[in-house]
């Protein structure tokens, strides 16, 4: 059940979304998987939880710097994540002394998050808003996995901008205010739609759009954590709360 925690007054004219975990699921385990055929692939002499736990200690590191949401003019330069998750499989291997390839690694995983199962409130919700409003994605991620991914659902979106494209990572404001200028629409006209409290929720919140919440595991809002402008669990539940607006 949707929790509104604002009362939009008037209906959107613009609806972006975030991809992974909204859209489309992507779960640990599934890169646990991924990683045992990187390793098979290159005869790797790691496990697959081994492997993931070195490499997401680097990702994680790249993750937390990759954008100084306080001053984004004082971010590193911007990279792929092509070139950083190669980049960490570079450093575990260097760590670790072992002879691999951690850009053919790297590229796995990018072509990896192009094969992600949708979810299955997914195509009913956005073919209920497509026509009424416009429809976009603004993902951090790398255009050789977001855009197969889109594509895969039939559904022609009227804007479509990835960090790769756009050379920006979420929650910076300027990944909102590409999505925005791509959409035509105003901060106020636009909701924004994703699983992620600080990149989605508190990103969206400072360029002042509507943000919406997908919670689909229950969580719980946090004291340190943006608070939505609306939570749902299901985003079938979206074309329901915009046609009821005004009635
Ligand atoms: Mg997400």
């Amino acid at each position: 059940m949707a929790t509104l925690n604002s009362s939009p007054e008037t209906a959107p004219k613009a609806v972006a979304f975030d991809c992974y975990r909204t859209l489309f699921s992507n779960d640990h385990d599934d890169w646990r998987v991924m990683f045992g055929k990187i390793i098979k692939e290159q005869g790797l002499p790691f496990d697959q939880n081994e492997l993931w736990d070195k490499w997401r200690k680097y990702e994680l590191q790249f993750r937390a710097n990759r954008t100084v949401l306080e001053d984004t003019s004082q971010s590193p330069p911007f990279m792929s994540y092509e070139q950083a998750w190669s980049g960490c499989f570079a450093q575990v291997f260097e760590d670790e002394g072992v002879e691999a390839d951690a850009a053919l690694a790297g590229l796995r995983c990018v072509e990896h998050l192009s094969r992600r199962p949708v979810f299955q409130d997914t195509i009913p919700a956005l073919q209920a808003l497509i026509g009424k409003v416009k429809v976009g994605v603004f993902s951090n991620a790398d255009d050789n996995s977001l855009r197969p991914l889109l594509k895969s659902t039939g559904i022609r979106f009227d804007a479509v901008a990835s960090s790769e494209s756009t050379k920006v990572y979420k929650p910076a404001p300027e990944a909102f205010q590409a999505i925005l200028g791509m959409l035509g629409t105003e901060p106020e006209q636009t909701w924004y739609v994703g699983d992620h409290l600080y990149d989605d929720v508190e990103g969206g919140n400072g360029m002042g759009l509507t943000t919406v919440w997908i919670n689909r595991t229950g969580a719980r809002v946090g004291p340190d954590d943006a608070v939505p402008s609306i939570e749902i669990n299901d985003l079938r539940e979206l074309p329901q709360i915009i046609s009821s607006i005004g009635k």
